[in-house]
């Protein structure tokens, strides 16, 4: 009998450490980045351009999102294709805009200075969905944006790191850290913008004009027309990098000119356009094989 009794307490132990297995694993589910699936980490286009002024998770661990500053009426855009779930005036978080996505995820954009989107249409990645306000909870204009793994509740229980799902990548950077970040000012710097390209027709006078499409950037779009960034951004008058879809912009491409991308050398440059390099030396009046990113270089007479 004793020994009976013996048994059924080592089953009820063992019963109850297998219990608290399980409940430790659940819990450790919901909150663990690592649980993300690999494919969503770092795998995302940034909301808007700015300067991140606040990270996840302070202010006693209550702040839920990111801040990213940035002038009224910057392009707010969905960082992934999704519907909208909500599109409303609160009083915290002012014109918000929540959007589901299909990967898991859904994305919270607030104090908003407008929205451009109703509940339950389908948005693309990149669309521009809204822009930088300050309403609400707000002391300036900028983007607080929140990430959930599941659905957005009011504990925020669901809430991750946005870093942990925005791109590193300088082509997919949207948004670039401040002075005062604790990840230093040069982490995540701005380098350019995504969007995309396909659509072109060309004017009389040599123009043409490109419809930009999801998946592209601004310094894409230079290098397959063989101008600049900054030419892009002159012709067409943009304050900073930011482009979206659908969106015409004008290029006025010279193809007896080359501008130089990051990285290039003289050689590849020479190589590209079946030149010498003492020809192309000769063509631009250079002393030695110093060329800088942006310089403009005569590859035709
Ligand atoms: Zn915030």
């Amino acid at each position: 009998m004793i020994d009976f009794i013996k048994r059924i307490c080592i089953a009820l132990v063992l019963a109850l450490f297998i219990g608290m297995l399980f409940v430790g694993t659940s819990y450790t589910f919901a909150h663990e980045d690592e649980k993300l699936p690999e494919e969503l980490v770092e795998a995302h286009i940034w909301p808007t351009v700015g300067d991140v002024t606040d990270t996840y998770g302070t202010r006693n661990g209550k702040h839920y999102g990111i801040d990213i500053a940035a002038e009224e009426g910057t392009p707010v855009i969905s960082i992934e294709t999704g519907v909208v779930t909500r599109s409303y005036y609160s009083d915290t978080y002012g014109h918000v805009i929540f959007v589901e996505h299909e990967n898991g995820l859904e994305t919270v954009y607030a104090h908003l200075n407008e929205r451009l989107v109703d509940e339950l249409e389908v948005v693309d990645e990149g669309q521009l969905i809204g822009t930088v306000g300050t309403t609400g909870e707000s002391s300036g204009n900028h983007l607080h944006f929140e990430v959930h793994y599941g659905n957005w509740n009011i504990e925020k229980s669901e809430s991750i790191d946005p870093f942990v799902v925005l791109s590193t990548e300088p082509e997919y950077m949207y948004a670039a850290l401040g002075e005062e970040s604790p990840y230093g000012s040069d982490w995540r710097t701005r380098d350019s913008i995504t969007v995309s390209s396909n659509d072109k027709h060309r004017n009389s006078d040599g123009m043409i004009v490109v419809t930009v499409n999801r998946g592209d950037t601004i310094s894409k779009i230079a290098y397959e027309n063989n101008v600049s960034v900054e030419e892009v951004m002159n012709w067409n008058l943009l304050e900073n990098d930011v482009i979206y879809h659908d969106q015409e912009l004008k290029l006025y491409p010279n193809k007896d000119r080359h501008v130089v991308k990051k990285g290039e050398t003289l050689t590849a440059i020479a190589d590209k356009y079946q030149l010498s390099i003492e020809g192309l030396q000769e063509l631009n009046k250079l002393q030695s094989d110093l060329i800088t990113t942006g310089q403009s270089l005569v590859i035709n007479k």
